[in-house]
C-alpha cells in the first residue's frame, strides 16, 4: 500500500548567552573540568531560588520573531518532573502551556525548487540538564551543563520525507545563526534534534500511531532514522500489524532505530507552573526593539540576490551560512568597479573558491583572499584581460598566497594575448604544423578545429584568448 508519513520535529538549541540560565555560572564551560561551572541553583540545592536571564528571554523573543511567530503577552515558565541522575531538582524547569512564542512558520525549497511551509507551533525556553557518561558499571555526571537555557522549537507534523527534514533544519539553522543567539553545532551537542514519525494510507486523513526517534546528533543521522522508520512502519502495517508507540534511539553503525523506553504522556510529567518564577510580559515596545534588532535573514537575502541576477539554487546556497553571504555581499558591491556582474562572481564562488575552501578545509570567513580581490579577479577575466584557465591559476596563487590578482597576472606573465596580428602568427604555425587535422576540418570532420585550438593554447602557453584563435582557425581554414 501507499503511505503518506506525518512527520514534527523538536530541536532543541544552546543558547549563547555568558551565564547559565537562571544563576551566575559562567556559561562558557566547554573546555572546564567537569563540575567546575556549578553553584547551588544548578546543583538543585534546597532553597536555592531561579533568577531569570533576560538575554536568554530576549534570544527565544528574537527566535520566535525571525520564524514569524506571534509574541504573547504573557509567558510563564513551569516545572517538568521526572527523575534521571542528569536533572537535579527532580524537575527541569521549562515552559508548558504559555510559552513565549507560538503559531509561526519556516519556508523551505523543496527538491524540485518549489517552496513548502513548515509551521511552528512554538519555540519556547527550558534550562539543559547534566551530562551523564557511562562507564562499565559507574556513570559520572557532570552537571556544568546544568541550567544552561535551552530553546525548543517544535514543528507541526508538516514534514514528509528525511529530505524535507534536512532542509528544514538547514534553515532552522540559518536563521539562529543570523541572529547570532545559538551555534547550531549538533556534532557538539549544541544542537540536538528528536523527531515524530507515523504513517497513515495515502488520501486518509486519520494520524496513525507515532513513534518517537530521541538525541539524532548529526543532519544525517535525522535524515537517515526518518528514512529507516518510514519503511520499517510500512512493513509492519503491510504485513497487517500494529505499530507500537515508544521512544527509539538511533543507532548509527547498525543504521537502525532501536527501541529505548515506552512512551510518556504529557500527563506523567506533571507539569505545574513554576512557583518561584514571575510571570514574563513581553510588552510592546520591548518586542518591536527587539524586532528592530533583527538581521537580515535567510529568505530576504535570497531575495535581494536573486534580484541581482543570481540563479535561486545558488542564491539559496550562498544564503545557508551567515560567514558566506556576508563574503558575497562584499565581494558584490566591490563587483561594480572591477567590471564583475553578481552571476559571473556567483559562479566564481560555487566552484571555484568552494573547491579551494573544501580541499583545504578552510573556512571562508579566515581566507587570505579578500572579497574585493576575487571581484577583481573574475573583473580581469570578464574583460578578456585573461582567459578563465588563466584565471583559475591565479585564483589558487591568491589562495595560497593573499597577493592580489593583478600582481600575479603581472608577475606570471598570464594576461591574454588579444592582439590577433601575434595571434595569427601562432594560428599559421600550428596549420602549418598539422596538415592531418587540417585535412580532416576541410573532409568535414568539424572537431579538428578544437585540436588545432588546443594547439595554439599550448603555443601561447596558455595565454591566448581562446575565443579569437577560434574565429582565425575558422577563417583561415576556410
Ligand atoms: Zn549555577
Amino acid at each position: 500500500m501507499d503511505y503518506e508519513a506525518i512527520i514534527g520535529m523538536e530541536v532543541h538549541a544552546q543558547l549563547k548567552t555568558a551565564s547559565k540560565m537562571f544563576c551566575g555560572c559562567d556559561a562558557n564551560y566547554a573546555a572546564a573540568p567537569p563540575n567546575t561551572h556549578v553553584c547551588p541553583v544548578c546543583l538543585g540545592l534546597p532553597g536555592a531560588l531561579p533568577v531569570m536571564n533576560r538575554v536568554a528571554i530576549e534570544y527565544v523573543l528574537m527566535a520566535g520573531l525571525a520564524l514569524n511567530c506571534a509574541i504573547p503577552e504573557e509567558a510563564k515558565f513551569d516545572r517538568k518532573n521526572y527523575p534521571y541522575p542528569d536533572l537535579v531538582k527532580g524537575y527541569q524547569i521549562s515552559q508548558y502551556d504559555m510559552p513565549l512564542s507560538r503559531d509561526g512558520w519556516i519556508e523551505i525549497r523543496l527538491e524540485d525548487g518549489t517552496a513548502k511551509r513548515i509551521r511552528i507551533r512554538r519555540a519556547h525556553l527550558e534550562e539543559d540538564t547534566g551530562k551523564s557518561t557511562h562507564m562499565g558499571a559507574y556513570s559520572l555526571v557532570d552537571y556544568n551543563r546544568s541550567g544552561m537555557p535551552l530553546m525548543e522549537v517544535v514543528t507541526e507534523p508538516d514534514i514528509r520525507s528525511g529530505a524535507e527534514a534536512w532542509a528544514y533544519l538547514t534553515k532552522l539553522r540559518a536563521i539562529l545563526r543570523y541572529l547570532g543567539i545559538a551555534s547550531g553545532n549538533m556534532e557538539e551537542g549544541a544542537m540536538r534534534c528528536e523527531v515524530n514519525i507515523s504513517l497513515r494510507p495515502a488520501g486518509s486523513a486519520a494520524f496513525g500511531t507515532k513513534v518517537e526517534v530521541k538525541n539524532l546528533n548529526s543532519f544525517r543521522s535525522v535524515r537517515q532514522s526518518i528514512d529507516y522508520e518510514i519503511k520499517r512502519q510500512a512493513a509492519i502495517l503491510d504485513a497487517g500489524g500494529q505499530v507500537e508507540q515508544v521512544t527509539m534511539g538511533w543507532d548509527e553503525n547498525a543504521g537502525r532505530t532501536v527501541v529505548q523506553r515506552s512512551k510518556e504522556e504529557a500527563n506523567d510529567y506533571r507539569y505545574f507552573p513554576e512557583p518561584d518564577l514571575p510571570v514574563v510580559r513581553a510588552r510592546r515596545a520591548w518586542v518591536d526593539e527587539l524586532r528592530a534588532r533583527l538581521p537580515e535573514l535567510p529568505d530576504a537575502r535570497q531575495e535581494r540576490l536573486i534580484a541581482a541576477g543570481l540563479r535561486p539554487y545558488d542564491a539559496q546556497v550562498l544564503t545557508e551560512e551567515r560567514e558566506v553571504a556576508e563574503y558575497v555581499d562584499a565581494a558584490l558591491s566591490a563587483g561594480q568597479a572591477a567590471g564583475a556582474d553578481a552571476r559571473s562572481i556567483s559562479n566564481w564562488i560555487m566552484g571555484e573558491l568552494f573547491r579551494l575552501l573544501k580541499e583545504s578545509g578552510q573556512d571562508i570567513a579566515t581566507i587570505q583572499v579578500a572579497p574585493g580581490e576575487l571581484a577583481a579577479l573574475v573583473g580581469l577575466v570578464n574583460r578578456g584581460a585573461i582567459n578563465a584557465a588563466a584565471g583559475k591559476q591565479v585564483l589558487e596563487e591568491m589562495f595560497a598566497t593573499g597577493r592580489p590578482a593583478a600582481a600575479i597576472v603581472e608577475a606570471r606573465g598570464l594576461a591574454q594575448i588579444s592582439d590577433s596580428s601575434e595571434l595569427e602568427r601562432i594560428v599559421e604555425e600550428a596549420i602549418a604544423a598539422n596538415p592531418k587535422a587540417v585535412q580532416d576540418y576541410r573532409e568535414g570532420k568539424k572537431a579538428a578545429v578544437g585540436f588545432l585550438t588546443g594547439q595554439v593554447m599550448r603555443a601561447s602557453r596558455g595565454k591566448a584568448n581562446p575565443q579569437v584563435v577560434s574565429e582565425l582557425l575558422r577563417a583561415k581554414l576556410g
